[in-house]
């Protein structure tokens, strides 16, 4: 039976991150100060708190030194437009990451318009949004550029190929198609969302698939085209008595049925998650480099 080759996510981003750590440890034995990376959490949302220190973790094994800067959900928009301040003026910091969700009272928009643009490793202010869509050097959102490198280094082809991405947040659909277009890249893009008329149709059209949505099974076998690059960036809790903490992690897309009709898969977990980490460390490495 037919069996979809598995891109792994895990194994390509121990690539990017090794590629970090000697970029970092070239760039000490020359005399810089190591990378530093602010992390800004606010509230307590265990998912959250996992995330930043799984970044923390994975930036000091590249070289990067960094803090969590942990504070109380009853922080203030105010108070925590002058942390970003702060973290701005000091030419100690090269990257800022202010983990999102931010509590419902903080407008996540005012506090991502405060970073400086060339601070934004996350690559989430306007600025950088704009510096992507008009093809300027910028920084790059982690999940999208991840996607990008995991196809390149697949050694996937993508030129004059149709791609379909689903899902059109600022975090990832959005982004992603810009990456897509680019020259040298030159896919021919379609984005869906909720809203979409026939999205099986228009998906069992597209030769790279991307899955970026939040809904388990959303993409199933016959939505597939025979051969195509699925990428599923969804990550989604359900039930699993069988596991001790009661849940396991699955994406988008029908995995199971699913590779035994695409050319090439992400698994979830173990694809595009753990390409976000390592393009956050590439990108802290650039600001650093960037501000030299
Ligand atoms: P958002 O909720 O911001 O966006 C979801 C998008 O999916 C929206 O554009 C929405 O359309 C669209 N959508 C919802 N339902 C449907 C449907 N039935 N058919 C087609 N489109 C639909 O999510 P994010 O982009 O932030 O995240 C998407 C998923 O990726 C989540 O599971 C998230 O956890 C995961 N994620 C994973 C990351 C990783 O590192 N692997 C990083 C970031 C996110 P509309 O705009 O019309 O509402």
């Amino acid at each position: 039976m037919h069996e979809a080759n598995i891109i792994d996510g895990r194994a390509i981003a121990r690539t990017v991150r090794d590629e970090v750590r000697t970029k970092v440890d070239a760039w000490t034995t020359r005399g810089h100060r190591p990378p530093y990376l602010a992390v800004v959490l606010v509230g307590n949302n265990p998912a959250s708190a996992s995330y930043v220190r799984g970044k923390m973790r994975a930036s000091a094994q590249a070289g990067i030194a960094g803090d969590t800067l942990t504070f109380a959900s009853s922080l203030t928009e105010s108070a925590l437009l002058g942390i970003i301040d702060q973290l701005n003026a000091d030419p100690g910091v090269d990257g800022i990451l202010v983990q999102l969700p931010l509590p419902r009272h903080i407008r996540a928009q005012r506090i991502l318009a405060r970073l400086s643009p060339d601070k934004d490793v996350d690559g989430l202010h306007v600025v950088n949004a704009g510096r992507l869509a008009t093809g300027q050097r910028g920084f790059v959102p982690c999940t999208p550029a991840g996607i990008m490198a995991l196809i390149d280094r697949s050694g996937i082809s993508t030129s004059g190929k149709h791609a379909v991405v689903v899902g059109r947040s600022n975090l990832v659909g959005k982004p992603l198609i810009h990456l897509l277009i680019r020259k040298g890249t030159d896919a021919t893009v379609t984005l869906c969302h909720s809203q979409t008329r026939n999205l099986a149709r228009i998906c069992r059209d597209a030769e790279i698939l991307v899955a970026a949505v939040g809904r388990p099974g959303l993409i199933t076998q016959e939505m597939i085209r025979p051969g195509a690059v699925v990428i599923d960036v969804g990550i989604n809790r359900v039930d699993d008595p069988s596991r001790t903490r009661g849940y396991r992690l699955v994406g988008d897309v029908d995995y199971e049925n699913a590779r035994a009709v695409a050319g090439w898969i992400t698994p979830v977990p173990g694809g595009v998650g753990p390409m976000t980490i390592a393009m956050l460390l590439s990108n802290t490495f650039l600001a650093a480099q960037r501000s030299h």
